[in-house]
């Protein structure tokens, strides 16, 4: 871009002092005026083929540009993939002990009781809005909202951003990871509860307090998951060492709780 800025100044100063050429020419009568006027329109349509074309050769670099999942056509996606313990080596971080007591003490014990307090935290900020964005997308939200904690929304959009990173090969750049729960107040814990009584935590769980995300499908735009579920692999583990997160298995999918 700063080339293109530059060329677009030289060719600007190079104009003008043609133009002041010309009209000092058309005054001396050695050009018509209509000479003049002509070659300062050419002169322009010169510049503007210059510039478009070095526009145009930028291209292959907006191309690059990983797209957010939004932006990716259904026919795009090739494969759905599970992600759950048995498709991703990872370490577990204990629930009861870990997840648990974190979740309270990052988030000073905000936690989410019912709508009404989920609406008083968004209110004061402790709880924002979480978009889809580059790497993952959101699915359908039954018992939860799209809401975290800021530090948690970064780390989501961190951990996005470092699987896309990862990927190298051109097609798979389109791969996503779906979240399929982020914050649920008790009330809508209890509900889940309720319906898969073996597959849940009835109190205190980390998606309460707006720190936790589960992960349960990877979305390739190649023939299999392979690399894509690599990448997944290695950006969990890294972002867990570097103690950003925790991680553990759910019955279904990978539960991520954001711990600094
Ligand atoms: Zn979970």
């Amino acid at each position: 871009m700063k080339i293109i800025l530059i060329t677009f100044c030289l060719l600007a100063i190079i104009g003008f002092a043609l133009s002041v050429f010309l009209v000092i020419w058309a005054f001396a009568k050695k050009i018509t005026w209509v000479k003049s006027i002509l070659f300062v329109f050419l002169y322009g349509v010169l510049c503007i083929g210059i510039l478009l074309f070095m526009i145009d050769r930028r291209k292959p670099d907006l191309v690059k540009r990983i797209p957010i999942v939004r932006t990716i056509k259904k026919s795009e996606s090739k494969r759905n993939c599970d992600c759950t313990w048995s498709s991703l080596a990872l370490q577990k971080d204990d629930y009861p002990t870990k997840h648990k007591p974190t979740a309270k003490r990052i988030t000073n014990g905000m936690y989410i009781k019912n709508e009404a307090s989920r609406v008083k935290w968004i209110r004061r900020r402790r709880l924002v809005p979480v978009d889809e964005a580059e790497g993952f997308g959101i699915s359908n939200l039954d018992y939860s909202s799209a809401h975290l904690t800021p530090l948690a929304k970064k780390r989501l959009y961190e951990l996005g951003e470092r699987f896309r990173e990862r990927i190298q090969k051109p097609n798979e750049k389109k791969s996503y990871f779906i979240v399929s729960s982020i914050t649920r107040s008790q009330v809508q814990q209890t509900q889940i509860c309720d319906r898969y009584p073996n597959a849940c935590t009835r109190d205190h769980s980390p998606h309460s307090y707006g720190v936790a995300f589960d992960i349960y499908k990877l979305t390739s735009s190649d023939k299999n998951c392979n690399i894509g579920m690599n990448a997944l692999q290695e950006v969990l583990t890294q972002m867990q060492r570097e103690g950003k997160i925790l991680l553990c298995p759910e019955s279904k999918c990978i539960h991520v709780t954001v711990c600094g």
